[in-house]
């Protein structure tokens, strides 16, 4: 079977807007939404409780976020060549080749787009801008956290420790079972809704993977 062309192969500029090679770039580009959020959320004085349950809340919706947009969007089957093709550049490119390194990370855009569509069900329940702002906040704080997980996962092979864990259980997703095992840095989720394959405690990377990984690469952009 010829392998899938996805649109990010077909047409490479693409990148720049829906992938980055490292959290850095990423975190430059979404600069302006974090000041704007922090600013709307420090105008709003809000108490000390209220930032810490909405920076709570935020961190808790990420991570259900993160398994949600893997399972549901990243790993649907599209019935449409074109939209496979479109939706396929998020991730399923990165399944078929894990050295390119470009893709590591999600794009500015990407976040830009999302990001007031995940944090609108805040604003439905408080009307409160500041609320939703900080708890934006918290959201926007465990996605960041999750992109440089997942970027050095890639990066090299970890013996123990979270990173070795969390290595073992992607990387297993990406070589053993790629409908199972969503979560890219933790298991909650998979574990409540019916998806975690604990044979990632036991998987051995292979050498064609560990070939991939970013320290390998030597100086390659
Ligand atoms: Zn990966
Ligand atoms: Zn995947």
């Amino acid at each position: 079977m010829a392998k899938p062309t996805f649109m990010v192969q077909q047409y490479p500029w693409l990148i720049k807007y829906f992938a980055s090679r490292n959290p850095i770039h990423l975190l430059v580009m979404v600069l302006p939404l974090l000041v704007y959020l922090l600013n709307t959320a420090v105008a709003g004085a809000l108490p000390v409780t209220s930032w810490i349950v909405m920076l709570g809340l935020g961190v808790f919706w990420w991570t259900f976020l993160e398994y949600a947009i893997h399972r549901w969007a990243y790993h649907s089957r599209y019935p449409f060549k074109w939209m496979h093709a479109l939706m396929g550049s998020f991730h399923l490119y990165h399944h078929v080749d894990m050295s390119d390194r470009r893709v590591y990370n999600a794009g500015f855009l990407m976040v830009y787009f999302i990001a007031p569509v995940v944090m609108a069900p805040m604003w439905l329940v408080t009307g409160s801008l500041a609320m939703t702002a900080a708890f934006g906040l918290g959201i926007l704080g465990a996605y960041y956290a999750y992109e440089w997980v997942h970027y050095l996962l890639h990066y090299k092979i970890y013996g123990g420790g979270y990173l070795g864990w969390i290595q073992r259980y992607h990387l297993y997703h990406h070589e053993r079972r790629p409908d199972k095992n969503f979560g890219n840095s933790n298991a909650l989720w998979d574990l409540l809704l019916g998806t975690h394959d604990p044979a990632h405690k036991t998987f051995t990377v292979s050498a064609k993977a560990e070939a991939t990984m970013i320290s390998k690469q030597g100086a390659k952009a």
